[in-house]
């Protein structure tokens, strides 16, 4: 068994152990919110917003980009499942500002073997056995941090199936000190 699976597998059986009440829970999320966030390792929902089992829906990908597929989410999130407050959080740091399309593209062209970067930029194995496939995709990668909550508040906003009712939070969350910090003009897109 590999190390990781040993180790999760070892977590999730004290984890069950003191399960307590929780089997209990309902749902729809309790405190009727959802946070969009990306899924940078050094981001826990959970402590960095205050969240216990049952409380909040969390989407994450990576970016914490308004991916049709997060859109989809949120919409069953208050649609079928009550929420009704929203925020986006994107942080500093993020790997999204470190490359982009052509990027992506041409290194999964070049091989499926994970890439490595330094001051010159992204550099390939060159091991061959790439696709093409990734020249297809938007990877939603960013360079103006602040510009993309803009964004992403803008287009759930937008979406005709987001009702003009539910509030729409943009923040950065500072990877160097933990603090939630306002996009003030993704507040105003999104009112
Ligand atoms: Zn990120």
């Amino acid at each position: 068994m590999s190390k990781i699976l040993e180790e999760v597998l070892a977590a999730n059986q004290r984890y069950a152990d003191n399960f307590g009440d929780k089997g209990e829970l309902g749902l729809p999320p309790a405190r009727s919110f959802a946070i969009l966030t990306c899924m940078d390792a050094r981001l826990d929902p959970a402590q960095y917003a205050g969240l216990a089992e049952g409380d909040a829906h969390v989407i994450r990908n990576a970016g914490g980009r308004a991916s049709d597929d997060a859109i989809r989410s949120l919409v069953i999130s208050y649609k079928l499942l009550g929420t009704r407050e929203w925020f986006v959080i994107h942080h500093t740091d993020c790997g999204m500002e470190l490359f982009d399309n052509e990027t992506m593209g041409e290194l999964l062209a070049s091989s499926l073997e994970t890439a490595s970067v330094d001051e010159n930029g992204w550099h390939d194995s060159k091991a061959g056995g790439g696709s093409v496939e990734g020249k297809y995709i938007n990877w939603l990668t960013f360079k103006d941090n602040a510009q993309s909550v803009i964004e992403d508040v803008q287009r759930i906003r937008n979406s005709p199936l987001v009702p003009d009712n539910i509030p729409i939070y943009g923040y950065i969350y500072d990877c160097r000190t933990g603090r939630l910090v306002e996009v003030p003009k993704a507040s105003v897109a999104a009112a």
